[in-house]
């Protein structure tokens, strides 16, 4: 089964609007000479309606970091995914350990924010990852098998053609500690036969599972070797355009 590769760029909370653009536009011509990958960047709120214009005729993907379940209503601080579409925007990152950890997102919120996102013609990609106490008491593929049934909680096997899923151990994330090659695959290995088992096994091998952690232009080529990685989330390093470049143009 060949899963088209995605390299994503997660900015977080990173760069003006000029700036954004900047960036945006430099990379879409990266995009443009690796016709045969999806590459995907999420900026920040602030920066998502100029991007998408500056972007509009390019092949490159935008996405935004969280979205809301509900179109609208009082939620303050929130952006509802028809304010996404609205946009142009097809794609939205969903349940971030950075959201999970410090604004204290639960596997149910986050599965509500997974069925708006579907609910309104966006694209989720759904993050797990384990801490670094919970790999080191070997609580690694409980708990990520727990995030991702409570995450996927009513999602249907139709629906799954849509979510991408990305696996960040949160001790990879802005540490500069990557997992190994054999420590994601083995990770990605677990993620599909969980699919495999919830799903089917056409639902886990079409489904494209990203690696995220620490991802830099001198371990991008051994990750996307690896049989069960089908692209990556890059933090830190999808900031510049000659890193990220880089990173989309693996071997
Ligand atoms: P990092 O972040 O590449 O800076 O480790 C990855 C992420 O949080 O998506």
């Amino acid at each position: 089964m060949s899963r088209r590769p995605l390299i994503a760029g997660n900015w977080k909370m990173h760069l003006t609007v000029a700036e954004a653009v900047q960036l945006a536009k430099a990379l879409a011509e990266t995009a443009r000479n690796c016709p045969d990958r999806d590459v995907l960047i999420a900026p920040p709120f602030t920066a998502l309606a100029a991007v998408c214009t500056a972007v509009a005729k390019s092949t490159l993907l935008v996405a935004a970091q969280n979205v809301a379940w509900e179109v609208q209503g009082a939620f303050t601080g929130e952006i509802s995914p028809t304010m996404l579409t609205d946009l142009g925007i097809a794609w939205a990152i969903v349940g971030h350990s950075e959201r999970r950890q410090i604004f204290g997102e639960s596997s149910a919120m986050i599965n509500r924010r997974i069925h708006g996102a579907l609910g309104n013609a966006l694209h989720p990609i759904l993050c797990i990852g384990e801490t670094l106490a919970e790999r080191e008491s070997e609580q690694t593929f409980t708990v990520l098998q727990q995030q991702i049934q409570e995450g996927l909680d009513q999602v249907t096997a139709e629906q799954m053609r849509t979510i991408v899923l990305a696996y960040e151990p949160v001790w990879a994330i802005g540490t500069g500690k990557t997992a190994t090659k054999e420590q994601a695959q083995e990770v990605h290995a677990f993620i599909r036969g969980l699919l495999t088992a919830m799903y089917e096994k056409a639902v886990a091998d079409s489904t494209r599972i990203l690696y995220g952690g620490s991802v830099k232009p001198d371990n991008i080529d051994d990750l996307m070797q690896q049989a069960d990685i089908d692209g990556v989330l890059v933090g830190g390093a999808a900031l510049q355009v000659e890193s990220f470049s880089r990173i989309i143009c693996f071997q």
